[in-house]
C-alpha cells in the first residue's frame, strides 16, 4: 500500500496548515522529519521539522498508530504554518520520503476499506464539509453517526434472515422444520417493503436539503427580477440595467434562510423573439422554471399585467408585485407587494421563503436518504421483493431476496457472503 499525504486544511496563506499522512512509511517519515523518536500516540507534541539538515518549520505533530486511526493505517498530522514556502518545502520532504499526494477522497476511501466507516458515512463526511446551513450540517452529522447505515443494515439483516428461512425450506423440505416459515418470511418481506416505500416517499427531502430548495424568479423583462435578486443577495450578483434582456443566463444566489438552504435563481426575461443569445437564455429560463421547487413570478405593479406570464402562475408559485413604490392603486392581481428599490416587503418575502423551505425540508426525525444512489438501490431492492412475493418456488423467492439484500448492500458497501453464512448457522444450528 502506498503512503500518502495531503493538505487537509484549505490551500493558501493561513496561520496554520494541517497536513495528514497515512500509510506504512509514515512512522519512518515522522522520525526523519523531526530527527526524534515518534511522539506518544494521540498527543500533540511540538517539534522542529527538518529536510536535508535544514529547518523547514516548527509545529505540532500528532501520531496515530494503526489500527486506531482514521484510515486504520499509521497516520500522522502535522500542524505547521500555512505559508507557500513552508508548504513547498514540506511537500518536497514528504515526496523525498516516498509519500505521494493523495487522490481526492483517498483518506476516506482507505477508512472505508479498513471497515472504519461505510459508504453512507463516507458520503456524510463530504456533505459535512460542503454544508452551508445548519440543517445541512445536522443531516450530515446524523448520517455520519450511522443513521442511514443502521437503517439499511437492519433491513439487510432481516432480508438475509428471510433468505435463510427460504433456503432452509429448499434444503430441508423433507425434514421437520417449524411450520409456517415461508408465511413468516412473506410477512416480514411485506413489512420491509412497506418501510422501504415509506422511506422512498419522502418528497426527496434529504436530497433537496443537500442541494438546497431551488426557487426561480420569473417574469417579463424589466419587472425588476435582477434588482430583486441583488437586493436579496445584498450584493451585485446580476447586472441591473434599464435595458430589456440583460440577464442572459441563469444567475444563482445561495441563501441560508433560518438554517435551510435556498438557491434563488434569476432567469432571462420571458420574452418572445430577440437575438440568439437571448433566446438561449429564455430557453434555459423555462427549463429552469420547470425544474424548480418554487417559482417566484414577478410582475411590475406599475404596468398592466402580462397575460403570458400570468399563465406561469400555479398553486405553488409566489406572486410578487414589484415596484410597490410606483404601484398603481388598482393593480388587478393578488400577490406580495415588494420593492427592489426601497426594500419594502422583502422581509415578508424572505420569511415566506424560509417558511416554505422549512415545510419541504424539515423532517419527521427519521433519517432521510440523501443521494439518488441510495434511492436507486432501494427501488431495486423493492422490485426484487415484489418478484419474491410472486415467485412460485421458494428457490426463486430466495434468489429474489438475495438480489434485494445485495441491492441494499451496495448502499453501505457491505456486500458480503460471510454475513449470509453467519445467519444460517446462527439461526438454524444445522450442524448435525
Ligand atoms: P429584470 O429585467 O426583470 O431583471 O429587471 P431589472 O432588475 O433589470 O430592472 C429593470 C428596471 O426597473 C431597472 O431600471 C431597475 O432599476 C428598475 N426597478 C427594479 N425594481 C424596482 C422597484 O422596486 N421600483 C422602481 N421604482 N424601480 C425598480
Amino acid at each position: 500500500m502506498d503512503s500518502i499525504f495531503a493538505l487537509a486544511s484549505a490551500a493558501g496563506r493561513a496561520g496554520v496548515a494541517v497536513y495528514r499522512l497515512s500509510g506504512p512509511k509514515v512512522a519512518e517519515t515522522v522520525r526523519s522529519l523531526t530527527g526524534a523518536d515518534l511522539p506518544p500516540p494521540r498527543r500533540a507534541v511540538f517539534r522542529s521539522i527538518f529536510h536535508k539538515g535544514e529547518l523547514i518549520d516548527q509545529g505540532l505533530v500528532i501520531w496515530f498508530p494503526a489500527p486506531a486511526s482514521f484510515t486504520g493505517e499509521d497516520v500522522a498530522e502535522l500542524q505547521i504554518h500555512g505559508g507557500r514556502a513552508v508548504a513547498q518545502a514540506l511537500t518536497e520532504a514528504l515526496r523525498a520520503s516516498g509519500l505521494r499526494p493523495a487522490e481526492p477522497g483517498e483518506f476516506s476511501r482507505r477508512a472505508f476499506e479498513a471497515g472504519k466507516l461505510d459508504l453512507t458515512q463516507a458520503e456524510a463526511i463530504a456533505d459535512l464539509v460542503d454544508a452551508e446551513t445548519a440543517a445541512q450540517r445536522r443531516q450530515a452529522l446524523r448520517q455520519m453517526d450511522g443513521a442511514l447505515l443502521r437503517l439499511y443494515e437492519d433491513w439487510r439483516e432481516r432480508l438475509l434472515r428471510a433468505q435463510a428461512h427460504l433456503e432452509a425450506e429448499i434444503d430441508f423440505s423433507d425434514e421437520d422444520l417449524p411450520g409456517g416459515l415461508s408465511e413468516a418470511a412473506r410477512l416480514s418481506l411485506q413489512d420491509m417493503m412497506a418501510e422501504m416505500s415509506l422511506h422512498l416517499a419522502d418528497g426527496h427531502r434529504g436530497e433537496r436539503l443537500r442541494d438546497g430548495l431551488h426557487a426561480t424568479i420569473l417574469g417579463s423583462p424589466n419587472v425588476g427580477k435582477s434588482s430583486l435578486l441583488n437586493r436579496i443577495a445584498g450584493r451585485e450578483a446580476a447586472i441591473v440595467s434599464s435595458q430589456a434582456g440583460t440577464t442572459r443566463d441563469v444567475i444563482e444566489v445561495h441563501l441560508d434562510l433560518g438554517g435551510y438552504p435556498v438557491v434563488l435563481a434569476d432567469t432571462a426575461g420571458l420574452r418572445e423573439a430577440g437575438e440568439a443569445v437571448e433566446e438561449e437564455g429564455i430557453r434555459r429560463a423555462r427549463a429552469r422554471a420547470e425544474a424548480a421547487d418554487l417559482k417566484l413570478v414577478v410582475f411590475d405593479a406599475s404596468q398592466p399585467v402580462d397575460a403570458a406570464v400570468l399563465e406561469l402562475v400555479d398553486d405553488q408559485s409566489l406572486v410578487l408585485l414589484n415596484k410597490s413604490d410606483l404601484a398603481a392603486a388598482d393593480f388587478p392581481l393578488k400577490g406580495m407587494a415588494v420593492s427592489a428599490k426601497t426594500g419594502d416587503g422583502l422581509d415578508v418575502l424572505l420569511a415566506e421563503l424560509a417558511r416554505r423551505a422549512a415545510d419541504v425540508l424539515e423532517g419527521s426525525g427519521a433519517p432521510a436518504l440523501t443521494r439518488a444512489r441510495h434511492r436507486a438501490a432501494i427501488e431495486d431492492a423493492l422490485e426484487n421483493l415484489r418478484h419474491a412475493l410472486h415467485a412460485g418456488l421458494p428457490e426463486l423467492a430466495a434468489e429474489d431476496v438475495r438480489l434485494a439484500s445485495r441491492a441494499l448492500g451496495r448502499i453501505t458497501g457491505r456486500v458480503d457472503v460471510e454475513d449470509m453464512l453467519d445467519i444460517i448457522f446462527r439461526e438454524f444450528c444445522i450442524g448435525k
